[in-house]
């Protein structure tokens, strides 16, 4: 199979709602080209003491409602187009959820589990050094993302912190809370999941508390959506990592399928349950599909089999344009990864605030923010979907570039 490219899929999402909203062709060229790009290779000593160079990159799509804002990957297969398209995602995301950020993301080629914790450190300082001039409170702030941490947020507020001579919190957000992290912002993108997973049931008529999920993907997003699913009373029958998948259909309980994810590195194995292949979690029959890890896992090939009513895209690109087409034609429900997966940035925003004022919310304070938000959010992108008559995405899609457009036409 040939690999599917990430950002023709943004960009084919993106022609799209143009057609739609009758954009005129000097604004689509301006809001499908990236404002920046950076990309270097960039070296570090290994522990061995033999020097590596590694690819970096660091994409700002649109500033035109506020800094670029957009997380840090740290992943093998990462390329120019993978970021290019979760900047531009970025975009779209932050107006559809009204916070005054931009579109940016970075990434490091790189396996991090190889990695030594200082070779992640000089990894990470380096390529801040390298991202210096181009990062800061008002001009770009990154964040985690898959592969990345607190940890690395902190080396980066260091290394920044150092260079511009000042203490600078707010530059990063996802920092432990002892330097200025925000409570529940590691939770927070699985916690507005589910706040739009529950939206989405209670207009469908799905009792929440006797669905079924399969959750694809146990690390930030994937763990606390299934906790929080499974608090809410929803059976999950599957959950998986990159080394496959696991399958009850009595249900799971995540937590100590977490712990025994600790102590073995993997889900699979897990006593009490069968070991299936990813692809095998994503076809499950089940009320709520969460792919949580990567783009590209629903494709023309397998959504003729996806039986969930309800997609949350938890993950960024998670579905390809063909495989949208597919869904919409069977009635399956997806909640765009624009809407779903917002609740990060959402909770960034509130740390950036704290930073910027020197508050610090409580975590009741924090959630109901975000709650209020994410409500918010898809009403707004669910009335778009009924009175145009079009699917979640488009809708989303149309409330999130309009917002930004709208800024375009005053500047
Ligand atoms: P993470 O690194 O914490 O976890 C990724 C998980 O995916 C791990 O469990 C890993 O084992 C699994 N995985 C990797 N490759 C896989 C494969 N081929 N098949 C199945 N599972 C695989 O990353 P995360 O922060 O949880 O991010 C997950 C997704 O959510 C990404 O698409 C990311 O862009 C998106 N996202 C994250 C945030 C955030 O705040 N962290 C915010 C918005 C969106």
């Amino acid at each position: 199979m040939t690999k599917i490219n990430p950002y023709k899929n943004a960009l084919r999402q993106f022609e799209k709602v143009a057609k739609k909203l009758k954009l005129n062709k000097d604004l689509i060229v301006n809001l499908t080209k990236p404002e920046r790009i950076w990309q270097k290779e960039i070296a570090i000593k290994m522990d061995n003491g033999i020097k590596k160079s590694f690819s970096a990159f660091r994409v700002q799509h649109n500033n035109f409602r506020g800094p670029f804002k957009g997380g840090i990957r740290y992943h093998p297969d990462v390329t120019l187009d993978e970021v290019k398209a979760l900047a531009m995602w970025m975009t779209w995301k932050c107006a559809v959820v009204d916070i005054p950020f931009g579109g940016a993301k970075g990434g490091i080629k790189c396996d991090p589990k190889k990695l030594s914790l200082n070779e992640r450190e000089r990894l990470t300082k380096k390529y801040t050094e390298e991202i210096f001039n181009i990062i800061g409170p008002h001009k770009d702030i990154p964040a985690p993302d898959v592969g990345t941490d607190g940890q690395v947020m902190a080396w980066i507020l260091e290394t920044y912190s150092k260079k511009a001579g000042e203490n600078t919190p707010a530059v990063v957000t996802g920092k432990p809370l002892e330097l200025g992290g925000s409570e529940g912002r590691i939770e927070a993108t699985g916690r507005g999941c589910v706040v739009t997973i529950q939206e989405a049931a209670r207009n469908l008529d799905i009792d929440s508390s006797k669905a079924t999920a399969a959750v694809q993907g146990c690390g930030n997003v994937g763990s606390v959506a299934a906790q929080l699913l499974h608090n809410l009373g929803v059976k999950i029958i599957a959950l998986s990592d990159s080394k496959g998948g696991i399958y009850n259909p009595s249900g799971l309980n995540p937590s100590d399928v977490f712990e025994h994810k600790k102590e073995t590195g993997s889900v699979i194995d897990y006593q009490g349950a069968k070991n299936i292949t990813n692809e095998e979690l994503l076809t499950l029959p089940c009320d709520v599909l969460v792919p949580a890890a990567l783009e590209n896992q629903i494709t023309q090939e397998n959504a003729h089999n996806i039986k969930a009513r309800i997609v949350a895209e938890a993950a960024n690109g998670p579905t390809t344009p063909e495989a949208d087409l597919i869904l919409e034609s069977q009635g399956t429900f997806v909640i765009p990864d624009v809407l779903c997966n917002a609740g990060g940035v959402v909770v960034s925003y509130f740390e950036w605030q704290q930073n910027l004022k020197r508050e610090h919310w409580t975590e009741e304070e924090v959630n109901e923010k975000l709650e209020k938000k994410m409500v918010g959010a898809f009403k707004k992108v669910y009335e778009i979907h009924r009175e145009h008559n079009v699917d979640m995405r488009l809708a989303a899609y149309m409330l999130g570039v309009k917002r930004v457009v709208e800024v375009a036409g005053m500047m």
